[in-house]
């Protein structure tokens, strides 16, 4: 077969990229290793093909807020998210503080703000959160309870954000209930090969292709996947669609998890970023796949 060989080769060019530094603010992601390297691609008949440290658990991080909106756009339904939740790229870093004049909606549900608010809206907690996200990768997860802790500590722009929308009046949950739940969704422990799973479910219409549940709806996983493509790389998203042609959502322990419609589903694992928080050997591993597979949606085979 030669996708495990190309992920192999892939790998081995790409494990002298040493660009990037691996994200500081939390000792758990400071001690993370800059040579960890995890790629996965998991097909729709449920194959899944890894390379190196694919199996290797790091938190989510902001890799968490797609499958959280899709969670949200099912207990709320589409129209009652959008006007809660915007939907453009805000050009922004991640964790800008700027709302939409008037409503004080949050940009888009991709970056801090939004997923913030996102996590306010889906029902029952963080439970639900778990369990849907579970769905998505078909195993059971855990969460770095340190991790956890220390975004609680340090978590302040975090809070300031929550608080801020509190005063626009768009959050109207608890603003530190509603930080404390997206600090732990960011907590919960995957791994490339989990990455890979989760957005090949989303490419496959909702319908995770190990297990065969139907985790969302098919317009849900539509949804969610055009939501990626314009916002899921942040103030990065347009140049990224141009150059790599995928939706796809990065985090800042060095994953990134991409999606090809109806084919494919990609996990990466590299822990060193860019100055955007974007995993460096991520965002070239993404680009090789997508030239040596011709996964651009906007090229034609
Ligand atoms: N926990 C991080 C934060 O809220 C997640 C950000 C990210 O991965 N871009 O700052």
């Amino acid at each position: 077969n030669p996708i495990p060989d190309l992920l192999d080769a892939l790998r081995e060019s790409l494990v002298g990229v040493t660009d990037g530094q691996v994200a500081q603010y939390i000792p758990e992601l400071a001690h993370a290793e800059p040579g960890w390297f995890g790629l996965a691609l998991a097909t729709l008949d449920g194959h899944v093909y890894a390379s190196g440290d694919a199996d290797r658990p790091f938190t989510l991080q902001s890799v968490s807020k797609p499958f959280v909106y899709a969670l949200a756009l099912t207990d709320r339904g589409l129209d009652e998210v959008v006007s809660r939740v915007g939907l453009e790229p805000s050009g922004e870093a991640f964790n800008a503080t700027r709302l939409e004049p008037g409503t004080g909606r949050p940009p888009n549900p991709m970056v801090n703000a939004g997923a913030i608010l996102t996590t306010s809206l889906v029902d029952d907690g963080f439970p639900r959160i778990l369990a849907g996200l579970e769905a998505f990768a078909g195993r059971v997860l855990g969460v770095d309870e340190r991790a956890y802790e220390s975004e609680v500590e340090t978590g302040d722009r975090n809070r300031a954000i929550a608080y801020l929308m509190r005063t626009a009046g768009s959050l109207r949950a608890d603003a530190e209930q509603s930080v404390r739940r997206y600090f732990r969704q960011c907590a919960i422990q995957v791994t490339a090969r989990d990455l890979a799973v989760m957005s090949a479910t989303l490419a496959n219409g909702g319908v995770n292709p190990v297990t065969g549940v139907q985790v969302v709806t098919r317009d849900t996983a539509s949804h969610v996947l055009t939501v990626m493509a314009t916002c899921g790389m942040y103030d990065f998203a347009g140049e990224w669609l141009l150059r790599v042609g995928l939706p796809a959502k990065s985090g800042v322990s060095g994953g990134i998890t991409g999606a090809l419609p109806a084919q494919l589903g990609i996990g990466l694992f590299s822990p060193p970023l860019d100055e955007r928080g974007t995993s460096v050997r991520g965002i070239a591993a993404c680009e090789e796949l997508s030239a040596r597979f011709g996964l651009h949606l906007m090229r034609p085979p």
